[in-house]
Parts: structure tokens; sequence; C-alpha cells
């Protein structure tokens, strides 16, 4: 191992600056006198996105094949910290030996509204699931020796405006669901890098934050792995380093390591700051390179394989009437729906991988001996817009059949990093297919292609619906593996599904428009809201159906754990997720209902019965107390609930908790909304009393001219050259929908979304500040 401190002594300051950003889009600087190698750092979270030529951080060019792995969001429905372990280690196989040191993932913002346009990419609304499974991947990762990069650090909850807005949030929520996955897989998995996100956190932005970055990441948390922006991310650099932050991605062409090096000679930044960063990122070149050197070749038929296995762990069966599934040997199926054959299995953007292999549900369905498939018809247009004559033909088809399999789903454009989702519901026209379907065929199954939640009009008249997700190159296998009865499904949703939009807790508050984003509804994310407020659902968070069946019996809690059997009394084999939810004493005021604490994933053959535990942690009880600043637990009893989903809960053994000295706020103080749960309508003075502080403005101001920190969106009422220059790209984007290029349309929207100030950086360095402000018309600052 490398001398670090010697090398350090030995680096000018101009090197030392230059260390800490990119040499390129993906790469970092050597320093060849002194040996010092440069590091590739690449996406991403569920797949290889190595770049060999042209390089972005949209997934628009393409990258060298990999094994493309379910999303987060499909991989936290298996529940399966094993699994996801080895998704890791496989993804990490494949970097290394393409000499890849850091790859950015996972990924694990909390899934704050249904229509987040990242949801795909994030494991769950619940920071204990994510918390869980992201830690399985970065020790899976790191096994390999490559670094991980658990990302977006933090409440980077919506993707409109992601790169100015302030994402409005109290002390508590923030601690208790948003930072406490992060939490988890910091202490537990020590990931070798962060990424901050683009979003402010409280006013100011994430890489620059002390708060996040000093006094919890590094301070509280212990962090002393390195610190890097997301791409594009960094603000002020040398904010950045004095909160802590250590590598600015991708490469600045120079412009900020002149800003290190002239603060530094100004006074304002001390050389030991600069030094204790660069230790830290020396240490992770020294460290991976080591590491990564001698990485063994892959073995990408064995990829795919773990690829279909983790497909068939992620897939959720909501609805099995009848039951109709599995199908019989022989059963004649019609397959319908654009993305039987063309599987959506992976959402658009950074995370985008180039797959080594693509198996559809109609290639994996025909080539199987098991059922006899009539045909196949697309049924709908993929991007939406009138299809009666697929529609017709496909109905035609499904007169034929025992039963119409129909692949719906949402589209790539639909659901993208850098856009948020426009609405739950699927396009019309599939809806208008399963309308007619449904009205005369009686044996219709759906399966769904999305990385969220959709609105599901028609599940009274389908017979089973499988939640296919965002599966990865293997789900057509796998789909077929289940729909056959060759694998027995075992996947639980990690995300509620409200029967509409319009009941979810944040419909009225997301996504922030222009200055802020308002976290008005606290602590009520996804099932702490639904249980709380008593809000039934479509499918509450943690349900999935099985084959088999499976009893529960036996609690006992002790000081330390609660164990329970559970026997499997059906006729297959099977895996149950038993999830352990807590109930807080009713003294506290201000608390969800209940909060997942504790899961574990069983497989039971037949008649089998397996005892389990589940240990209490020191988060186990407690909240975030504000007037403690720190996790406490109130004294009193505790319920603790075995159950099969949030809502089913089949055993419960009450404990009691000796507890803290608990500072309890009076209860005057605590809003009635917080209070009930009923916080979709939560008022500006309720807010700001949560909050502490007075509301910060959620518009721009409009009186302001437009300035180089301004974003290009801003342009609508700045100069006359300003807005129609916005006025252009609005007709551009209108235009490319028209000529359904939706996915260059939206390439338009991320373009609005950029502070000016950024596009140096993006333009990689040919254009300056100046430049851009004689351009747009701006203020000069
Ligand atoms: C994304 C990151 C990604 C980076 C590099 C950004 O746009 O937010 O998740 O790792 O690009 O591609």
């Amino acid at each position: 191992m490398a001398d670090i401190k010697g090398l350090i002594s030995k680096l000018t300051l101009e090197e030392k600056a230059s260390l800490l950003s990119g040499a390129n889009f993906w790469n970092t600087k050597a320093i060849e006198r002194l040996g010092i190698p440069s590091i590739m750092l690449t996406d991403g979270p569920h797949g290889l996105r190595r770049q060999a030529g042209k390089a972005d951080h949209l997934g628009l060019s393409s990258s060298v094949p990999a094994t493309c792995f379910p999303t987060a969001a499909a991989l936290a429905s298996s529940w399966d910290t094993e699994l996801v372990y080895t998704v890791g280690s496989t993804i990490a196989g494949e970097a290394a030996a393409t000499g890849v040191s850091v790859l950015l993932g996972p990924g694990l913002n909390i899934v704050r509204d249904p229509l987040a346009g990242r949801a795909f990419e994030y494991f769950s609304e619940d920071p204990f699931v994510s918390g869980m499974l992201a830690s399985a991947m970065v020790k899976g990762i790191q096994s390999r020796g490559v670094a991980a990069t658990p990302k977006h650090f933090a409440v980077n909850s919506q993707e409109h405006m992601r790169m100015s807005i302030d994402e409005v949030v109290d002390e508590r929520t923030m601690r208790e669901l948003y930072l406490e996955g992060f939490r988890r897989v910091v202490e537990d998995a020590k990931p070798g890098a962060i990424m901050t996100s683009y979003n402010r956190v409280n006013s100011a932005y994430a890489n620059e934050n002390i708060h996040l970055l000093q006094d919890i990441l590094r301070s509280e948390w212990n962090y002393k792995g390195a610190i890097v922006t997301d791409w594009g991310a960094n603000n002020d650099r040398v904010d950045g380093l004095r909160a802590g932050s250590t590598l600015e991605m991708p490469s600045s062409n120079g412009a900020t390591d002149a800003q290190i090096v002239a603060a530094v000679k100004a006074g304002t930044l001390d050389e030991s700051v600069v030094d204790e960063q660069v230790e830290i990122y020396l240490n992770l070149v020294f460290n991976t390179t080591e590491a990564i050197k001698d990485a063994p070749k892959v073995d990408f038929n064995a990829n795919h394989d773990a690829a279909v296995e983790a497909a068939r762990q992620s897939i959720v069966l909501l609805k099995n009437e009848g039951p109709i599934l599995p199908l019989a040997k022989g059963t004649r199926v019609a397959v319908l729906g654009d993305f039987a054959k063309t599987p959506r299995y992976q959402g658009a953007g950074s995370s985008f991988v180039n797959a080594t292999r693509l198996v559809g549900a109609l290639d994996a369905l025909t080539g199987d001996q098991t059922l006899e498939v009539v045909g196949y018809e697309q049924g709908f247009k993929r991007a939406g817009g009138k299809s009666s004559g697929l529609r017709h033909k496909a109905i035609s088809l499904a007169r034929q059949s025992d039963v119409a399999i129909v692949f719906v789903g949402l589209d790539e454009a639909r659901e993208s990093e850098g856009i948020d989702r426009a609405s739950m519901e699927l396009p019309a026209n599939q809806l208008q297919l399963l309308k007619e379907l449904t009205a005369v065929h009686r044996k219709v199954i759906v399966v769904m292609a999305a990385g969220g939640a959709v609105e599901l009009p028609f599940i009274d008249d389908i017979a089973a619906l499988i939640h296919g997700s965002l599966g990865g190159q293997g789900i057509g296998t796998a789909l077929a593996d289940i729909i056959t009865g060759r694998s027995t499904p075992a996947g639980k949703l990690a995300v509620s599904y409200p029967t509409v939009y319009s009941d979810s807790p944040t419909a009225n508050y997301f996504p922030g428009k222009e200055a802020t984003a308002e976290h008005r509804e606290g602590l009520y994310v996804g099932y702490r809201y639904y249980e709380t407020a008593n809000v039934p659902v479509r499918f509450p968070f943690g349900f999935g159906l099985s084959y088999t069946q499976f009893t529960y019996a036996d609690i006992k809690a002790t000081d330390s754990s609660v164990s329970f059997s559970v026997t499997n009394t059906g006729d297959v084999a099977g895996a149950e997720i038993a999830q352990m939810y807590v109930r807080p004493p009713k003294s506290e005021k201000y608390r969800p209902y209940k909060e997942l604490k504790g899961f574990s994933k069983v497989y039971l053959n037949p008649g089998e019965t397996k005892q389990l535990t589940i240990s209490f942690d020191t988060h186990t009880f407690a909240h975030y107390n504000e007037s403690a600043s720190a996790w406490l637990v109130t004294p009193g009893e505790y319920v603790i609930e075995i159950g099969a989903s949030v809502k089913d809960i089949r055993l419960e053994q009450a404990i009691q908790q000796a507890g803290d000295n608990v500072p309890v706020a009076p209860q005057a103080e605590i809003a009635s909304a917080y209070q009930t749960g009923d916080v979709s309508n939560v008022t500006d003075a309720d807010f700001e009393k949560l909050l502490g502080r007075p509301l910060p403005s959620a518009k721009w101001d409009r009186k302001k001219p437009v300035t180089y920190n301004d974003t290009v969106a801003q342009l609508q009422y700045g100069s006359i050259r300003g807005r129609l220059f916005y006025g252009l790209l609005k007709v551009v984007r209108r235009v490319l929908f028209i000529m359904n290029r939706p996915n260059s349309a939206n390439t338009v929207v991320f373009i609005m979304n950029i502070p000016f100030s950024r596009l140096p950086g993006f333009a990689g360095g040919k254009i300056t500040q100046r430049g851009i402000e004689r351009l747009f018309g701006l203020k000069k600052t």
C-alpha cells in the first residue's frame, strides 16, 4: 500500500487541488511523477454502464454490453438480502474486469410519491427495507474490491428542477425517513464513496450542506470514505470542500481547481482541509486499484442466469382468482400487448445498461413446451395514441384462447430520470384494450411492466395480475417460469399501491414546482400515512401472493428479539417474507401508527416449519427527538406485530420499554393533522410549526432579474432574449412530442432544469460564464 501521507507531502498545492476533480467524464487525474494512477467511476445501480466512446450522464450514448439486473424497485420486492448481495458482487465483478474502481450505486432515496421519476431506481418508501437492501448491495459490490457509491445524499425526492430545487423538510422527518437508510448503509456496510445529490436541502446545496455532510455524515456517523458530487452537482467548490466533499465529477477543465488554489492562497480555505480530502481520495484510488488489478474474467452466461434468478425473486403476484395461476400444461394462451415482444425491463437515464442478452416473455412462452401459444398481437401502440386496429386484432385472437395474457405497462419516455411521471394512469389505449377484452373474455391475466405504482381501474375484471416491474434482462424467462408454475412467486411490494393518485399523502404537494419542494406530510409517507389516516389502498405495502400458503405461530418477544414459527401448509415449495412492525405507545402524539423494523425471508417445503428470529436494534423503538437532538425511546408499551403484509398481521405481542427521559412536546404544539395523520392539506402555519422556522417562498422571485445562478427555465420571465430562447425550447419540445420522439423531448426538459452555472461543466469548458450571460441576456453577477 502506498505511503499516502508521504505522497501528500510531495504534492504541490496545484496538484492536490487538481486531484479533487475529474480528468474527463468518467476518469480522475493521474500524477505520473508520483505514481498516482487515474481511476474510473461508472454507473450504475443495476448493471455496469461503462462508456467507451461518447460520454453522458443521461444514458444517451451507448456503453459496453453488461448484465442488466432488475432495477432497485424490482429487486426490493425480493426482500432478499442474500440475493441483493449476489447482484452487487456480480455487477462489481463485471466492473472490476474492465478496470472500473467505483460503481455509482445503489440508489436509495425514499420513494416519497408514486410519480417520482426515478422511483424505479430506488428501493422503497420505507427506510428500513431501503437501508437493509442497500447495505447488502454495498457489501456485495465491495466484496470484489470495487467501491460502492450509495446515492443521492440526500432528500432527492423529485426529478422536476432536480438541480436547483430546495427540499424543505423538518429535521425529524429528514432523520427518520430520508437519512435513515443512508445511516444504516454507512454504519453497516462502510461504502468507499457516497454521492451527493443535485438538490438543496433546507436551502444549502447537498454537496456543500454543512449539516448533512459535516454534522451528520462525517461526525455523527463517522463516515471516512469519499464524498463524490453527482455529475455536475458542484455549486461552489470551496464551500463543498469546507463541508467535507471530496471529489467533483465530471471534469471542470481546471476551473474549480483554480478556485481551490486561489482560496488557499487568499487564506479563506485552510490547506489542511484540502489535504484531508486528498488523503481520503488517495485511499480510494490505491485501495481500489490494488483490489481490482487481478480481477477474473467475466462469465456472462452465468451472470445472465443470475439475472433470471433475480427477476424470479422480484416478481410480485398481486391477484390470482380461482386460482387461475399457475396455468395448467397445454392451456391455450393468447399473448397480447407490445410489452410481451419488446419487454420494458429497465428505466431510462444514467442507469441504462446495454444488456448482454434479452429474453422477452413472448419468446420465453413460445419456446416453452408447457403452454400452447395460439398467437401474439401487439394490441396497442406502445407510446400511446389511437390503436383500434391493433386492439380488434388482439381481441379476436383472444377469442381463440383459454386464457389471454396481456402485457401492459409504462413506456420508456413516461418513466425516466430527469422527469417525474405526469400521471399514475396507464395510457388510454391500453385501458381501452383491457376494457373491451375483459367484456368478452373471462380469463384475462395482466402482466405489468412499470417501475412504480399505477392505477388499476380494471382490477375487478381480470383474473390475475402479475407485477413484473422492471425486471432486467432475464424478466421474460422469469415470467414464463412463474406463469407455468416452474417457479413459485415470492415477491412482496416494497411500496404501497394507492387506489388512485389523489389518495396519496403527497398528491397536493408533489412535485415542488419552482423554488422549493415542501414536505408538508412530514413522516406520513407511504404506508405510514395510509395506516395512520385509515385510507384504504389497492395493494398494501408488503403484500404479495404465493402458490402456497403459510401459517404463523408461537410468537415470543424478549428484550432483544422476537421469534415465531412459519409453516408452509400448501402443496408446493415456496418462500415467505415475514415482516415485523412496531406500534409505539399511545402517549406519543405524533408518530406513524406502525413502522417496519425487521423482516425475514424463509424457504419452506410443503408441510415444513421453521423458527425465525428477528433481532431488535438501537432504532427499533426509538424516534428522532428534536428537542434532545438524539434518538430516544419513549417509555411505555410497544406492540410487536408479525405479518405477511402491513395489513395482514398474524401475530402480536406487547412489550414494555423502560425507555429514556424524553422531552415531550406539549400536545397543543403538535398540529392535529400530525396527530391524526390527515396530512393532505396541511396549512402554512402548521407546517411552519413543524419546521420550526418561517416557510421560504415556493415561487421564484419574478421581480429579480435572472442571473447565472438561476435555471434555464427561469428565462420565461427574463429579458426579451431569454424569453425568446425559452419559447423556442418549448416549441422544440412540443414538435419532438408530435414527431413521436418523446425521449428527445425529455432531453429538452433536462436542459430547462439546468442552472446556467452548470453549463460550462456540461459543455466541457467550451463556454464561459460571461459568454452564457451574454447569450441569454442574463444580468451580470
Ligand atoms: C445521475 C447519477 C449518475 C450520474 C452519472 C446523474 O445524472 O443523477 O445517478 O450516477 O449522472 O451518470
